[in-house]
């Protein structure tokens, strides 16, 4: 059972957490939390305030978030009390330690700034663990909490490391199965592990949810169950679409192409640990325990209209590289991607024409040098600001005139980029950055709410029919 930061805000989130995890204790739980809402950002811009101003600035910045776990010790824990008061203080003094590194360290590479901004953060999932067990504990429950880096080790790719999975799943088996089995607890921060030299490094951003999904995998769970703000997995952004509703149930590819293409309910990763081992994940409503979910199972099933979410996500770069030399030569495509491999870039969405390739990205840290290595090859142009959406469900390739409709609802809006995935169950193109929001909202009121308004049933998807 993963809790996200913002199923732990404060005192009444912390309580409702630990209540919902009591209720299931027979299924006898392990338990992930993130640090509370909004933590991490503090404590990784904490380093950059203590490299440019000073530690004590850098501290200072961080004094409201430890006031707001005080606050939460305060309002729930009597006889834990005092104990989590001097976790809070060990965290705010080993904070202050490596704040103070990073003001000496002003030149300090990327690595480096990089390794001490995950010892940093760090200390937002370990005292939300402790936290969360000691709630539990003060209500008389069995819970013990477990530090995440004796379970998750990784390579050393500070700020995106890699679980070691062999390794990790030894000493996650090692380290909980007598707790489990004594029915105690165990609470353990997502998002952070450690290297085989016992250095601190996190999983890239968002990364408790595929914590949950590693710990689940290494004790061969029945579920891994992601408790956060919204009722599942939802046909868009509810940010972006306020009607978006419940999808009850996706496949591990759909629910993939949703996390990989912005649906930030779900980590990108976390559905690997799963796949292997054929465990659900179920994304469940921390404020709603006993309402809507939706199960991620390996098993893919035709909706009967067979869209079944729109994802998006901002802040791309498409790059295009122009050559005539691409004409029947071999070797082409293997020369622009060994650059991006050497930079470490990731590319996304790739398709090509006989004469040219275009690609999205995320990461343009290292899109300079890339360009100029590109030139060599053909001529490169660049377009910022771009968004790629994604319309994902099983059967849209082999259903006739779902892309026509997609693209005459937002026929005013230019399009690139359009690709169909080899797994045939998405359609990903890009747009302009600044007309994002609109066309998702236009294509859920096309493929979602004309049939609501008309209230017509729902079937066993939760979607509506016609009537
Ligand atoms: P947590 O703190 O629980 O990890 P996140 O903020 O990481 O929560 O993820 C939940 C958020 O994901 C939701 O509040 C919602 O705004 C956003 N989101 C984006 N796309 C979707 C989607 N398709 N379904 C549900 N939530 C989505
Ligand atoms: N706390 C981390 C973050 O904000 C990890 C997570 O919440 O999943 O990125
Ligand atoms: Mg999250």
């Amino acid at each position: 059972m993963k809790f996200g930061g913002t199923s732990l805000e404060g005192a009444t989130a912390f309580q409702n957490a630990a209540r919902i995890v009591a209720e299931r204790i027979e299924r006898r739980p392990v338990v992930v939390v993130s640090a509370m809402a909004r933590f991490t950002d503090a404590l990784i811009a904490s380093v950059k305030e203590a490299a440019t101003v000073g530690a004590d600035a850098g501290l200072a910045s961080l004094e409201k978030h430890f006031d707001r776990h005080s606050r939460v010790i305060d309002a729930l824990l009597s006889k834990e009390g005092d104990r989590l008061r001097q976790l809070v203080e060990q965290g705010r003094a080993e904070i202050r330690d490596l704040l103070k590194t990073a003001a000496t360290e002003q030149n300090a590479d990327r690595w480096r700034r990089k390794a001490l901004e995950d010892a940093v953060a760090s200390n937002g999932e370990r005292l939300s663990a402790a936290l969360l067990a000691a709630v539990l504990l003060e209500n008389n429950y069995s819970a013990c909490d477990v530090d995440a880096r004796c379970c998750v080790v990784t390579d050393d790719e500070f700020g995106c490391a890699a679980p070691l999975m062999t390794e990790t799943f030894a000493n996650t088996q090692a380290q909980l199965r007598s707790l489990i089995e004594s029915s105690c607890v165990p609470v353990l921060g997502g998002f952070i592990g450690s290297t085989v030299t016992g250095e601190t490094t996190t999983l890239g951003r968002g990364g408790s949810d595929y914590t949950a999904a590693i710990i689940g995998a290494a004790l061969d769970s029945e579920e891994i169950q992601i408790w956060t703000d919204v009722p599942g997995v939802l046909t868009a952004d509810p940010r972006v679409a306020p009607k978006a509703r419940t999808v009850p149930r996706l496949s591990f590819a759909e629910a993939s192409e949703l996390a990989y293409f912005g649906a930030r309910v779900l980590h990108p990763k976390t559905l690997h640990p799963a796949v292997e081992r054929d465990i659900p994940v179920r994304i469940c409503n921390s404020r709603a325990p006993d309402g809507r979910s939706t199960v991620v199972v390996g098993e893919s099933e035709m909706s009967p209209q067979t869209v079944k979410a729109i994802a998006h996500k901002t802040g791309v770069t498409t790059v295009q590289i122009t050559s005539a030399r691409m004409l029947g030569a071999y070797g082409f495509l293997r020369a622009i991607f060994e650059i991006f491999d050497k930079y470490r870039t990731a590319v996304d969405v790739v398709t090509t024409s006989e004469v040219s390739v275009s690609l999205s990205l995320d990461d343009t840290s290292a899109l300079p040098t890339i360009v100029a290595e590109l030139e060599k090859l053909g001529t490169v142009s660049i377009e910022e600001e771009r968004a790629i959406l994604c319309i994902v469900g099983e059967g849209l390739r082999s259903t006739p005139g779902i892309a026509a409709r997609i693209f005459s609802t937002i026929s005013d809006i230019n399009v690139s980029l359009i690709s169909q995935g080899a797994s045939r169950i998405n359609l990903t193109f890009a747009v302009e950055e600044a007309r994002a929001r609109e066309a998702v909202m236009r294509l859920h009121k096309e493929f979602f709410e004309q049939l609501t308004e008309e209230h017509t049933p729902i079937d066993e998807w939760g979607l509506s029919l016609p009537a």
